[in-house]
């Protein structure tokens, strides 16, 4: 069973080292190495990152049959699709590719982005789960970012491979993301080991919004990570922003620019609200003193209670006796 595993690591080296080989100097790769570089990419980081390119033919099939691979090791991979007869086809085809690593930097995995995307089809698609490769457990770039983690004594979690390695590219090399899946034991377990601090950085549109307002009660309730958010403005993902605005503003952002989760939810939920109606401040006010209200400490519940009486021109006892009865009324 072990061996089956190493089988495994061997394939996913070799597809991977095919791939960028294909991307980096062949006529078939040429069209996915513009368009990286036209997405600031340098064949540096494309080696780093082992990005690749899977071409429209069989060329992985062919690959492994000249090596005479064994066709129910080929099966089992997910490397390949199985047709009604049995034939393997290779299942990434047009895409541009990128290596999935585990913590000891073994490539397990792929997702395969569609160079032009055209609507029927789906952006990424991922490898399936396989003895090697659980999805749900992937921290992308923790192989890379470990070291920088334990010296920055933070680890920053993007939602894109894409947006880790622009940062990478701006010297922010702490940074990790997930394959869009909910949080896992193991992937805490890995960073907890590594860290007691995590910045959430997605994306600034409205589902990477959404998506940190999730990620802050996921992490609170599972694991002690101390947690802050970094807000990238203008509904730009971290990538876009770093093409817009330059690796400098980047840096800035991520160094200066961390919000306590709790000041990011009181924002957040500000969405729902037309504040210039007395009713609608009534309600928001309500439902801050109920975020407020989780918090552990009672300096930063004081601290929040200050912001929100001095916000709406409230006396703070008032909003303490609230939030008494809002207490009461849940227990
Ligand atoms: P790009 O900049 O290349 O368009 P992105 O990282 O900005 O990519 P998003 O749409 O923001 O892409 O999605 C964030 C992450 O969510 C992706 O990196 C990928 O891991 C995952 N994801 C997005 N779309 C899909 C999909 N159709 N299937 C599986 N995973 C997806
Ligand atoms: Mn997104
Ligand atoms: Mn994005
Ligand atoms: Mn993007």
């Amino acid at each position: 069973q072990n061996s089956e595993q190493a089988q495994l690591i061997s394939l996913y080296d070799q597809t991977a080292q095919l791939y960028t080989h294909v991307l980096l100097n062949t006529k078939m790769g040429q069209q996915a190495l513009e368009y990286l570089h036209q997405r600031g990419l340098t064949d540096d980081i494309i080696e780093k990152f082992q990005l690749g390119f899977a071409p429209g033919e069989q060329l992985l099939k062919e690959f492994f049959d000249e090596k005479k691979v064994d066709y129910q090791v080929l099966r089992k991979s997910g490397l390949f699709i199985e047709d009604q007869q049995g034939q393997l086809r290779d299942r990434f085809r047009g895409r541009v590719m990128y290596a999935i690593k585990n913590p000891q930097g073994h490539v397990i995995a792929f997702s395969g982005r569609i160079l032009n995307k055209a609507d029927s089809q789906a952006k990424y698609i991922n490898s399936p789960e396989t003895k090697i490769f659980s999805k749900s457990n992937v921290l992308y770039n923790f192989d890379i970012a470990r070291t920088a983690i334990r010296q920055e004594k933070r680890a920053i979690l993007f939602e894109g491979f894409m947006d880790v390695i622009a940062a990478y590219q701006s010297g922010v090399t702490n940074g990790i993301a997930s394959m869009g899946t909910s949080f896992t034991n193991e992937q805490i377990y890995l960073l907890q080991r590594t860290t007691t601090q995590l910045d959430i950085c997605y994306d600034g549109d409205d589902p990477g919004q959404a998506a940190i307002n999730r990620a802050i009660d996921a992490f609170s309730q599972n694991s002690q990570l101390k947690l802050s958010v970094i807000e990238i403005p203008e509904k730009l993902d971290p990538d876009e922003f770093v093409r817009q605005h330059g690796g400098k503003q980047f840096n800035e952002i991520v160094h200066s620019a961390r919000l306590t989760p709790t000041a990011f939810k009181l924002d957040y939920l500000k969405r729902d609200f037309n504040l210039n109606n007395e009713a609608d401040q009534l309600t928001y006010i309500e439902r801050a003193l109920k975020v407020i209200g989780q918090l552990g400490s009672s300096v930063e519940q004081d601290l929040y209670l200050n912001q929100l009486a001095q916000e709406f021109n409230v006396q703070v006892a008032d909003l303490r006796q609230q939030l008494r009865q809002i207490r009461s009324q849940q227990s």
